[in-house]
């Protein structure tokens, strides 16, 4: 009778620590799947809503509007992507 007790308490130890294990390895797999979801997204912050993608006058690159080097003409702003485009430019 102990023995089938003692059987009993440890295979319900076991099935508690398999469990604990598998939400473990559940979690970190999600995490790993949601990490794989966003590629780059640690390099490169995604831009604020609302910010429209701008052309550089120079090159041609699209960059966001708020990371461009812009310069008012008259009515029309026009965009660079860098300081170098915009001296290109001038
Ligand atoms: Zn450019």
């Amino acid at each position: 009778m102990i023995k089938y007790l003692i059987g009993l308490l440890v295979s319900i130890l076991a099935v508690a620590f398999i469990r604990a294990v598998t939400s473990l390895l559940m979690k970190s797999a999600k995490e790993a799947l949601q990490e794989d979801a966003k590629p780059g997204a640690a390099s490169a912050p995604p831009p604020e809503s609302g910010t429209r993608l701008r052309k550089c006058k120079s090159c041609g690159t699209f960059a966001p509007e708020t990371r461009m080097l812009r310069q008012s003409t008259g009515g029309a702003d026009i965009f660079f992507c860098s300081k170098e485009c915009e001296k290109k430019e001038a």
